[in-house]
Formats: C-alpha cells, structure tokens, sequence
C-alpha cells in the first residue's frame, strides 16, 4: 500500500485520465495527485463529437465528463508534458515546470492521423476530428452549408462524419481505399452491410479509391481532390479520417518501451522498459496502452474503445494505488458507433476472425447480429440494432466457447459459417 507521502501524477486529463485518478482515491491512496492535461479543457467526452456536436443537437463546450468520486486534486491544464526521468522520478512539463512523482499513470491517449501534405493539411476547410475544439471547427463549416463534402477514410469516425453530414442533408462523399468501408473492422461481408446503410442515407461511397491530393482556390480554401484514377471531385470541407496515432513522443529519453502504436504493459499494467522490465511505480490506460490481452492468447493490443479507458483506467489507479501487481486486467473489449440512425454495437475483437455467422436478426432488414469464431472458437460479436442479446455472446466470448454457437440460439434457421473477408492489406 502507498502512504500520505506519495504524489501520484497523472498524464493525459481525458476519460482514462480521470477514472485512474477517481480509481487511485477509491483504492484509498491518500498522498498527494496531480492531472497534467495538454488540452486546456476540463476532461470531456469524445463519442458525442462525431455525432450529437456535429449534428447541432449537443454544443462541444456541453461534453464534460462528470465526476464520479470526489478527487481531490491539483491540475495542471493547457501543458503537456514534455519528458520523463525514470531514474530520478522528474516529470518535466513543456513550460519548464518539474514535478516529482512516486506513482504515475500515462493516459496521453492519441491523436488523429494528419494529412500527410501539410501545406494541403492546412487549407481552409481541411479538417481532422479529435477533440473539442476539432468539432467546434467543423461544425461551424458544416452550419455554413458547404456545396459538397468530403470524407477520407471509411472507419468509424469517417462513417459517424459522413452521416451526420446526411442527417444535416448535405452532399457527401466517402473516399475509402479498402472494398467497403469498415472492413478492416468488421471484414468485407459486413462493410458492405455497412456500405449499403450509407448509400441508403444518400452517402456517394467510393471504394477502392484512394484520394491523392487536395487542391485549393488560389486563396487557401479547399475546392477539390485529385483521386488515384485521375479524376477529380469537388469539396468545399474535407475530413481526414485515416485513423490515430498514440501520443507517446514525450517519452522519448525515458528508456520505456513504445512507438506510434502504443506504449507496452505487461500483463498486470506496468510499463515495460526497453528491456521488457515492468516498471513498478507506472502504469498505462486507455487509448495509449498496448497490452496482451488474456483472451486472445496474449496477443499485445492497444484498443480505442471508450469503455476500455474507463476499465483500464480504474485497473490502472488500483494498480498504482496498492502498489503490487494484481488480477491481469482481462475486460472483454466492447465498442458502439451510430451512423444513419442505426447503432453498430461490438463485443471482443474480430481480427483474425476465420469465420462469421449471422446468429440473430437478418442483414437485409437491417436488424442483425453476427458471431466471429476462430479456431473454432467465439471471438467477438457485432449487432446492428440488435445489442438485446449481446450480453449473451459476450459471456461465450468470454468463455471461450465453440464456434459456431449453437443453432438452437439462433433465429435464423440453420447457421452458415460465411468467410469475414478481411482485405489483405492493411490501409
Ligand atoms: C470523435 C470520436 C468519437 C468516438 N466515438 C466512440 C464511440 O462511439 N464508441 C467508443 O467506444 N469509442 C469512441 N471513441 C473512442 C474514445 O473516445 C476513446 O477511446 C477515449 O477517448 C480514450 O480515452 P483516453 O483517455 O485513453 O485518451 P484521450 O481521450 O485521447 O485523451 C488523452 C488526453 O491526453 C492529452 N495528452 C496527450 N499528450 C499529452 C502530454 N504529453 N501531456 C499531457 N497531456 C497529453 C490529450 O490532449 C488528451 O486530452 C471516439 C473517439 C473520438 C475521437
């Protein structure tokens, strides 16, 4: 157990943030603790900033995440850290500020992956959504009724995008380099499901297309994209959706293990040292943790899934708190998107999936649920407006059970074990 004395520092002022600092309290530490956020902003809530802030319904400055626990502590907002002294235990902020720390808890989270032209990245109505400033940016664009926009990259956040472009009935067009959009995620069988939603709600998708530059009208605004078959589209605002990267360079001299993918844990959620070491006065949660992951053979992951950086986050500060590896944080990754009214709920992790079954509900009517195995083996669960029996296969997921689930728990007749369909390349 730690003891008054101790100062826990936490880094990254966002939702893994906050609930290791509540968890820290919870978990009866009672020395001094500290948030250090870059972002100038009270933690807030990131899923409504894709959906709710840019539709209108929700302002961006209304996202603030609550308190669950009385914290008790001292903050730091507006200033990154800059560098970490292991050996000393110094913590040094981009202002210069120095802090000594006993216990410390890196949530720095990640960042959307830029346009990789920077002058292009820079003209005007060129965007990138992360934070709540991102979603102030581009919804003041989209309230100005642009002629026609442009989403790169057909992941979540791209697909949130361009629906909430359709519910504002705006013209748009998403640019994805993959057969559908989502299918890195969910594999082509199911990205085409999600293909056929967006071209329902009047989305133009454009698979197989990559965008290869963007141009401007001589005073900086972007008119339109060059695509890789020589033609052009027009777009007044451009979204870069491409994914995330892992804030960790300001642990460059720290001697920890880490790249753009994630800093490493073991499996208890201290950080690993360049020699695989676990540091024992430091652990990682949320978005910027890579860990192996019980359930699916110790395979190292780095999730960003909201509900993740609230239980590693709480893992986390119960970690620091009682200062000795526990349990193995196990929880069973679970993500949800809405797009064109629908709400896409998943359970476990698809990747490597060598089969699929829809187990409940019917594609074609747009109410199903679909059951990934591998190995024979329940991997992950995804249910388009359907989450009723979620629950249930996430306990098989859980459990490791067979796969195909059994037929008598379906209600589509007999189950037909599909190929997923993942594209070879990863984008
Ligand atoms: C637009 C959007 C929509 C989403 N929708 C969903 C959804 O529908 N469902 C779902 O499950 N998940 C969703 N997510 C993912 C979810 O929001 C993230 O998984 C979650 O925010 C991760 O929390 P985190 O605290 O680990 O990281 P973050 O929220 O990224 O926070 C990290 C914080 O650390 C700060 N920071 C970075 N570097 C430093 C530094 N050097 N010093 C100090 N501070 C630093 C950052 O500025 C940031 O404030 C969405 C994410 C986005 C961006």
């Amino acid at each position: 157990m730690t003891d008054a004395s101790e100062h826990a520092i936490v880094v990254g002022a966002s939702l893994a943030g906050l609930r290791g600092a509540e968890s820290l309290r919870r978990a009866g530490f009672t020395g001094r603790i500290t948030l250090v956020g870059s972002e100038a902003h009270a933690p807030y809530d990131r899923p409504p900033l894709s959906k709710h802030v840019l539709m209108g319904h929700v302002p961006a400055d209304a996202t603030t995440l609550p308190n669950l626990h009385p914290l008790d502590a001292e903050w730091r907002l507006g200033v990154a850290a800059r560098s970490l002294n292991r050996r000393d235990r110094i913590l040094t902020l981009a202002d210069g500020e120095t802090l000594a720390y006993d216990r410390l808890l890196i949530a720095t989270g990640a960042r959307a992956r830029p346009w990789p032209d920077t002058a292009q990245a820079r003209f005007a109505g060129v965007h990138t959504l992360r934070d709540r400033d991102d979603a102030t940016a581009l919804h003041r664009d989209l309230a100005a009724r642009p002629g026609h926009v442009l989403v790169i990259g057909g992941g979540f956040i791209g697909c949130e995008v361009a629906a909430a472009c359709r519910a504002l009935d705006l013209p748009v067009t998403l640019v994805e380099p993959g057969p559908t959009p989502l299918a890195r995620v969910l594999g082509e069988h199911l990205g085409a499901v999600v293909g056929a939603l967006h071209a329902g709600i009047g989305v133009t998708v454009r698979s197989h297309t990559r965008v290869e530059a963007l141009y401007n009208d001589g005073t900086g605004r972007v008119v339109r994209a060059r695509l890789d078959n020589g033609s052009s589209i027009a777009a007044s605002v451009v979204v870069v959706a491409l994914g995330a990267v892992r804030n960790t360079e300001w642990l460059d001299a720290s001697g920890l293990a880490f790249d753009e993918g994630g800093v490493d844990c073991d499996a208890a959620g201290y950080v690993l040292d360049t020699e695989g070491r676990p540091d024992r006065r430091i652990a990682a949660a949320g978005d910027v943790a890579r860990f192996p992951h019980p359930l699916y053979g110790g395979r190292r992951v780095a999730l960003e899934h909201w509900g993740h950086a609230v239980a590693q986050g709480e893992h986390a500060g119960r970690l620091l708190a009682e200062a000795e590896p526990g349990e193995p944080y196990a929880e069973l990754p679970a993500f949800w998107s809405s797009q064109g009214g629908i709400t896409i709920k998943s359970v476990g992790l698809t990747e490597g999936a060598d089969g699929l079954v829809i187990a409940q509900g019917d594609p074609k009517a747009g109410r199903f649920l679909a059951v990934y195995g591998r190995e024979g083996r329940c991997i992950a669960a995804v249910s388009f407006d359907c989450a009723r029996w979620l629950p249930a296969y996430a306990e098989r997921i859980a459990a490791g059970a067979s796969f195909p689930p059994p037929a008598g728990a379906s209600d589509s007749g007999a189950l037909t074990i599909l190929p997923p369909s993942f594209p070879a390349e990863p984008r």
